[in-house]
């Protein structure tokens, strides 16, 4: 059913899916081991939703934790190819993430602009100890952003954010791992968006397979934004953005057309669900399936939930959530949701006591 499952585990991404991303004999075959992440079933949340059946794309298991190393591997590729000897990116914290990696393995120079007080500290530890150069700014994603976008076009470094192009063409093969691994499409591809550079790759890579007659159909997308950052439901940027979901906390995102494009293109919808109902899904993402994903990752889930309990979801269809990074990413946020109890004393009778037995 896959044209890829004879090929060994080890293999690189940019080998493995070569025929569908941008690589020439000048191309370098770089590799942190990122994509080939595990898409496992998840009954006992599908139940819980009222929906038949449930994948999750676990994302969170690439070399950084999230899935934008997939976007990276090629777009750093692409600048070492290119001669490029400094790459620059604006993030929530996983896009500098993975641009530090793997500008470390590569021994290319790396800038990082971020939004002061903004950032989950485990992306933050992952920049600084990569070794890229940290910029904070008094500002928000979307104007860091707007800086780097200038720094790059004034200056001979490569932009690695989402707008180039390379990114989505990598990110496009998660779409292909899921055909692999299913050996057809989802009814649906439920993710969450910010910048909107992932629910359009997923797009782009979904007809592509379709194109070349891998799969006889495509998903339905379903993107979903938090409350206060849903600027493409609403039709128009939101100049202040806020969710507790900080990978999403956008308010004009790059690629809102081609986001667009997805979800009309593919019968799908792109909607918004609240910071309650993504810790929600969040928390039981963890407790009845032991996956423990980041709060934006969980938008799909919601996303989900939200349209069944309003009567708009399919009860028997086949759903992939995307779930696009590491829970332990932002510990703080977890343990804010629960009380840590109070020291007992270290002897068998206190434990006993304390759990009725
Ligand atoms: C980047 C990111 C998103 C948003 O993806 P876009 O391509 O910007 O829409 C969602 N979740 C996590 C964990 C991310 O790092």
């Amino acid at each position: 059913m896959s044209h890829v499952s004879s090929l060994s585990r080890d293999v690189p991404l940019l080998e493995r899916y070569r025929q569908f991303l941008p690589i020439t004999d000048q191309t370098p075959i770089i590799t942190l081991h990122e994509g080939n992440t595990p898409l496992i079933n998840a009954p006992r949340l599908a139940a819980n939703l009222g929906v038949r059946e449930l994948w999750l794309k676990l994302e969170s298991m690439n070399p950084t934790g999230s899935f934008k190393d997939r976007g990276m591997v090629m777009a750093i590729a692409k600048a070492l190819e290119a001669g490029s000897k400094a790459v620059v990116c604006a993030s929530t914290g996983n896009t500098s993430a993975a641009a530090a990696a793997y500008a470390a393995r590569t021994g290319l120079e790396c800038i990082v602009v971020v939004p002061a007080g903004k950032i989950a500290l485990g992306k933050l530890a992952q920049a600084l100890m990569y070794g890229a150069k940290l910029l904070v700014i008094e500002g928000n994603f979307d104007q860091a952003l707007d800086m780097v976008r200038a720094l790059a076009e004034a200056h001979p470094i490569t932009l690695v954010n989402s707008v180039n192009p390379y990114r989505l063409e990598g990110q496009a093969t998660a779409a292909y791992e899921i055909c692999d691994a299913l050996g057809d499409v989802p009814d649906y591809l439920a993710l969450p968006v910010g910048n909107a550079g992932n629910i359009s790759a997923y797009w782009m890579g979904f007809q592509r397979y379709h194109a070349a007659h891998l799969v006889e159909s495509a998903p339905k997308m379903l993107g979903f934004q938090a409350s206060g950052s849903a600027p493409i439901v609403h039709g128009a940027p939101i100049a202040h953005p806020e969710t507790l979901a900080t990978a999403i906390r956008i308010g004009n995102p790059a690629s809102w057309q081609l986001a667009v494009n997805a979800r009309d293109e593919s019968g799908g919808l792109i909607d918004h669900v609240s910071d309650d109902e993504i810790v929600a899904a969040w928390r039981d993402l963890a407790a009845l399936e032991g996956v423990f994903c980041e709060p934006a990752s969980a938008a799909g889930v919601a996303g989900i939930r939200k349209l069944m309990r309003e009567g708009r979801g399919d009860a028997g269809g086949r759903y992939v959530a995307v779930l696009t990074g590491h829970g332990l990413k932002d510990p703080q946020l977890a343990v804010e949701q629960f009380t840590v109890p109070a020291p007992i004393p270290a002897e068998l009778d206190a434990l006993e006591r304390v759990l009725n037995l």
